[in-house]
Parts: C-alpha cells; structure tokens; sequence
C-alpha cells in the first residue's frame, strides 16, 4: 500500500492492470520491480577511449568493490596498507596514501590535465572529469584516458607489491601513463599527441 501512497491508488492501479488484457502483468512488474539507482558517472567510466581493463578497475572502485584489504578480513589477512600503516580501503589506497598522493602529484603536473587537489576521493574526481571532459577535443580525451589510467597503475602496482613483493617507482609509474595517453591520443589526434609529452 505504501508503494501507491493510498488504499485508492492502489485499487485503481490493480484495476487498470486487469484491464490490460494479457499486459497487466508487465505493468505489474514493472511497478513492482527494484530499480538501481542511476549512476552518473557510467558514462565517463565506460567511454570507447579508455580501456577496458581501466575503466572495469575505476568501475570497481567508485563502487568500492574492489577487494581491499578491509574487504578480505575473512581470509585473516592484516588490514594494514602495503605501503603504509592505515587500513587498507579504496578511498585511502587510492587518495589518502602518502605512496598515492606522491603519484597523484606528479600527475597533477601534467599541464593539459589540470587535476584538482579537492578531489580526494574517487568520486570527486570523477565529478571533476564529468564537467570537464564533455566534448570531444584532445584534452578531454586525455583527461578520462590519464584518470582511469593512474587508478589502474594504482591498483597494479599495490597488487605486484602484495604478491611479488615488487617495490614500485612512482617515475616509471608515470611514465607508463603518459606514454599510454599518448599512445591514445596519438591514435585520434595526430597532430596534439606531442603536447602530451612536450606541452
Ligand atoms: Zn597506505
């Protein structure tokens, strides 16, 4: 009854269903059915420029799916931060590390990027990219290509830490990124790739 806000509501919805002949079922369902809640930022995640694999990560994350430490706690693992001593979540693996603001701060000093400082959170910067990559020009390219990048290196270099007790360099890190938006905008925009590299 709370569903339709009244007794009458609800009867006259029942009524028109009936009424349908064969089709009030569907209506029914479609009625009754949960809805997920709409998810702003799945255009930007799931964008032709990006690669899958980085925006299946960035995907991961903003939902906090991604199986962090904190997330795990069944298989008796120490909660603590491969890089430092904080629990391990998504949103301080990701912004409240010192090991990832490092990256995020070399990142910031892309000039066609433009990276805010107040985005902390994967969300945040995701709002960022949304009002700033509308269009179609390179730089917005860049822009979502070097976010879900660095997220993705992120979670990888985190990974090789855990299992291959492989320390990262945060330069060869960067490097990685910038050569693989390069790589992307070189693919659709020729002649701006090399202000990737030489702004
Ligand atoms: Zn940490």
């Amino acid at each position: 009854m709370l569903h339709f806000g009244s007794v009458e509501l609800a009867i006259a919805n029942l009524t028109k269903w009936y009424g349908l002949s064969g089709k009030g079922s569907a209506a029914a369902y479609h009625c009754f059915r949960p809805r997920a809640a709409p998810r702003p930022w799945a255009n930007v995640v799931w964008c032709a420029s990006i690669t899958p694999k980085h925006s299946f990560i960035l995907w991961l994350g903003i939902l906090s799916k991604l199986r962090t430490r904190n997330r795990i706690k069944y298989l008796k693992v120490e909660e603590s931060c491969i890089f430092c001593t904080e629990k391990e979540t998504v949103v301080h693996l990701f912004f409240g590390c010192t090991f990832t603001f490092n990256v995020w701060s070399i990142v910031r000093e892309f000039e066609w990027i433009g990276f805010p400082r107040a985005a902390t959170t994967l969300k945040s910067a995701l709002k960022w990219l949304k009002k700033e990559a509308r269009g179609s020009c390179w730089r917005q390219k860049a822009k979502k290509v070097a976010l879900a990048c660095t997220v993705y290196q992120i979670w990888s270099a985190r990974n090789r830490k855990i299992f291959e007790n492989e320390t990262p360099r945060i330069a060869e890190m960067v490097l990685k990124i910038k050569i693989h938006v390069y790589k992307t905008v070189f693919a659709l925009f020729p002649q701006s790739a090399l202000q990737i590299v030489h702004p």
